[in-house]
């Protein structure tokens, strides 16, 4: 599996950055999870709107969906022109409700709510999700091919579910907005590197790579506060790609 990152910044981009985004490519399938704002230019790099086979959604704030509805007018507008006559599929979460409608265009997204122990497979990839614990609905995701497994963390604080369903994954993509709460002044729905470090070690993965930074964040301090925890521990590069 080859795990291409788009985008590493949470909330908003930082100078020349983008949002959550992550390509998932094997010999079979190319899979998107995340559309945050200003992933559909880099996706492109890659492959083209209409060879995805799914974007995956893990919840509906606009760091993580921000560029679907951009994407959502250009399949339109390749519709119009008959250069597209399909449509995308797109797992997501249904609530809250109101964005849920306004993503869910018939015409354009071929659209499947995700729940807390969903599977469904998407051309020999193995999926999961888990329900995290956010500020909205929000779903860690296990992405599995043959004896490979990587788990994205999404947006969520730390929290006991997430230890198990990490378990002995090749890879851990784990959001780390800062590197330490406890400087911060007032309490966020997320997780610091201090604590990612210590899921990756208490759930035994091979890798962790940081990621969903704040714009400001120092990622080197990210990176060293993790390694206390969790020593086979770096910083999602954008553009990077990471093979497990
Ligand atoms: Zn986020």
């Amino acid at each position: 599996m080859k795990i291409v990152v788009l985008g590493h910044y949470g909330s908003f981009a930082g100078r020349d950055g983008a949002c959550s985004g992550y390509v998932i490519q094997t010999d079979k399938s190319t899979i998107l999870v995340d559309c945050g704002n200003g992933i559909l230019s880099r996706l492109q790099r890659y492959c083209r709107i209409e060879d995805l086979d799914a974007i995956v959604v893990s919840h509906l704030h606009d760091d993580h969906i921000g560029d679907l509805r951009i994407l959502r007018y250009a399949v339109e507008t390749k519709q119009a022109f008959k250069q597209f006559d399909g449509r995308v599929k797109v797992f997501m979460p249904q609530s809250p409700a109101a964005i849920a409608k306004e993503i869910r265009q018939p015409a354009v997204f071929d659209t499947e709510y995700i729940y807390d122990g969903l599977a469904v497979e998407i051309k020999g990839l193995s999926l999961r999700f888990a329900l995290m614990e956010h500020s909205i609905e929000s779903y860690a995701i296990s992405i599995e091919e043959g004896s490979k497994r990587v788990v994205y963390t999404a947006d969520t604080v730390y929290n006991e579910k997430l230890v198990a369903f990490s378990q002995n994954a090749d890879l851990l993509i784990s959001e780390a907005t800062f590197a330490d709460l406890s400087s911060l002044a007032i309490s966020v729905p997320h997780m610091d590197a201090l604590q990612a470090g210590l899921i990756a070690r208490r759930a035994g993965v091979k890798q962790l790579l940081l990621t969903h930074f704040w714009y400001e964040e120092n990622i080197k301090e990210c990176v060293k506060a993790a390694k206390q925890n969790f020593s086979n521990v770096s910083a999602a590069d954008e553009f990077k790609e990471y093979i497990v």
